[in-house]
């Protein structure tokens, strides 16, 4: 069984543990590999090394730093198979999706490279004379990232890339569902000509590991993507250091579709955000809110639909639904099945684990209907192929039941009407929302993230990702060759002058 190390100081290395732990297929419950499971040492030694490394990298020429990202965004292209055969048999998404995972890599580093020539900062006129303003983007320092599993590649390299390009160095500590797509990122990365150091990486559970990077006196921030409970977590832990803290969290997504709706369209599109990476999406449509009107036709098409996916091993080009990520996910899931029954929704599809001649954690696709916007399977998110049926009378109820979560970061809306599709957009308390389209779907060029439970007001991606690696500093130069004095009124008669008067 082959082993790997971790990256620390531009050194693969053993864990001060000596322990190891084990990288599972969810479809066929082999093991791809063994990790190594880091202590607390591991990571004083990983921050240690990455302050070396940011010395050498904050001072490298932003469009230098560029150089080495677009070399990165062309080996990923190259291992573009390798890499999402790999994520397939390691998180089980279908490989067509595995494909997308690492094309949102590659997307994200030509972007970030691309900032390379763009650090723009803004410049200002003076309240005085003969003084210029101006700011400037500093790197932070040492970052540690902590990512999920259910975007191998993509999520890690959403924050390394732009954290890199800022000029930071970073410590990443991915998944222990997802550990060896991340290492064979980071290696393209340091093959792409990364000094050592500037990329560290360290596996092992969140616990201990992710905790330990959390409350690392040498980490000047932590952006993290994962569940609200971890996050609620590290934001208390990183406001203990004034710690700065990027947080990308779940999501409860509604996609409301209305009478006047193209049914066919938004059916596609319910399908595909709902059982797309079997519904552990981040922007998953876990709510589909249903204009009475179209309540019996849509519901009876969806499940026709919905009943002929293919579940199954993610590598099979037949299957359209793979396994979830692991067993505490699909009991989880079937908790959920039950506490739905238990609250008098009406189990329509699926709400049981699927047939396979895999050992694997596969789950039908599953449809509640008659679910009332109060019920726990309407609120909290299950993070898998669960949707929920809530059917509304009108627009503005369909709006109201959109927003009653304590999520909100996607959603979208079916409609023909043009009036009722911008007041969705102004209306729905959410990141992002999409027109005629399902949940999912971003793009790297657009910020990404959400509001409420959903994070921190920070964003990915987009023009805000090198905003959320970097803090601005303004500059003031004064060429005037005299003292100069903001706010102080020079025209006014001085103090002792006034005093001389009286
Ligand atoms: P999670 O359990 O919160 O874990 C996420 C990461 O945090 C993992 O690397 C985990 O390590 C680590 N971790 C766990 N406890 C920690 C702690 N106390 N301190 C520091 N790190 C800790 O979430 P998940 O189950 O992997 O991911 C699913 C969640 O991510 C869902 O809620 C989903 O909506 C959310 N998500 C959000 C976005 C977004 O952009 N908004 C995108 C994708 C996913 P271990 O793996 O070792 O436990």
């Amino acid at each position: 069984m082959q082993e790997y190390r971790m990256l620390i100081g531009g050194e693969w290395v053993n864990s001060t543990t000596t322990e190891t732990f084990a990288d599972i297929n969810p479809a066929t419950l082999e093991t791809l590999a063994l990790l190594q499971l880091a202590g607390y040492k591991d990571v004083d030694r990983a921050v240690e090394a990455a302050w070396k490394g940011f010395k050498v990298w904050s001072e490298t020429p932003p469009p230098k730093r560029a150089e080495v990202l677009f070399k990165a965004a062309r080996l990923l292209e190259e291992r573009k198979e390798d890499l999402a055969v790999l994520m397939t048999k390691e998180m089980g998404k279908i490989l067509p999706e595995a494909r997308g995972d690492v094309q949102e890599a590659i997307d994200i580093a030509y972007y970030a490279a691309g900032e390379g020539r763009r650090m723009f900062g803004e410049t200002s006129s003076s309240e005085l004379r003969d003084k210029f303003c101006m700011t400037v983007l500093r790197p932070l320092g040492v970052v540690g990232l902590i990512t999920p599993w259910n975007f191998p590649v993509a999520i890690p390299a959403w924050k390394v890339l732009p954290a890199l390009m800022a000029g930071n160095a970073v410590v990443l500590k991915p998944a222990s569902d997802t550990p060896l797509s991340a290492i064979k990122f980071v290696e393209t990365l340091l093959e792409a000509g990364l000094p050592p150091g500037t990329i560290n990486l360290v596996t092992g559970a969140g616990s201990t590991v992710g905790a330990a990077l959390v409350k690392h006196p040498g980490v000047r921030a932590i952006s993290f993507t994962g569940s609200l409970e971890t996050g609620k977590w590290i934001m208390g832990e990183c406001a203990k250091s004034m710690k700065r803290v990027s947080l990308e969290l779940g999501g409860k997504n509604p996609v409301i579709v209305m009478d006047d709706a193209d049914l066919e369209l938004a059916l596609e599109g319910v399908l595909w955000g709902a059982f797309g990476t079997t519904g552990q999406r981040c922007t998953a449509t876990s709510r589909l809110i249903l204009h009475e009107g179209v309540r019996e036709e849509f519901s009876s098409r969806l499940l026709e639909k919905t009943e002929k996916l293919k579940v199954g091993d993610g590598l099979l080009p037949e299957t359209e639904v793979g396994p979830v990520i692991n067993r505490a996910q699909l009991e989880k899931i079937e908790s959920y099945v039950r506490i739905g029954q238990e609250e008098g929704a009406k189990l329509l599809s699926g709400g049981k684990r699927a047939n396979s001649e895999l050992p694997g954690y596969f789950f039908e696709p599953t449809i509640f209907t008659d679910v009332k916007p109060e019920m726990r399977i309407a609120r909290e998110e299950i993070f898998g192929p669960v949707l929920s049926i809530i059917t509304v009378s009108g627009f503005e109820e369909a709006l109201e039941v959109a927003n009653n979560t304590a999520y909100g970061l996607s959603s979208a809306i079916y409609t023909k009407d043009i009036s009722k599709a911008f007041r969705a957009v102004e209306k729905l308390e959410c990141g992002i929302t999409y027109i005629n389209a399902p949940t999912i779907g971003a793009e790297v060029h657009l910020p990404f993230g959400g509001v409420k439970g959903t994070g921190n007001g920070f964003r990915e991606a987009g023009p805000e990702a090198i905003r959320e690696f970097t803090e601005v500093k303004a500059v003031y130069i004064d060429y005037s060759g005299k003292l100069q004095k903001a706010q102080i009124d020079t025209s006014a008669p001085a103090v002792q002058e006034r005093g001389t008067e009286q």
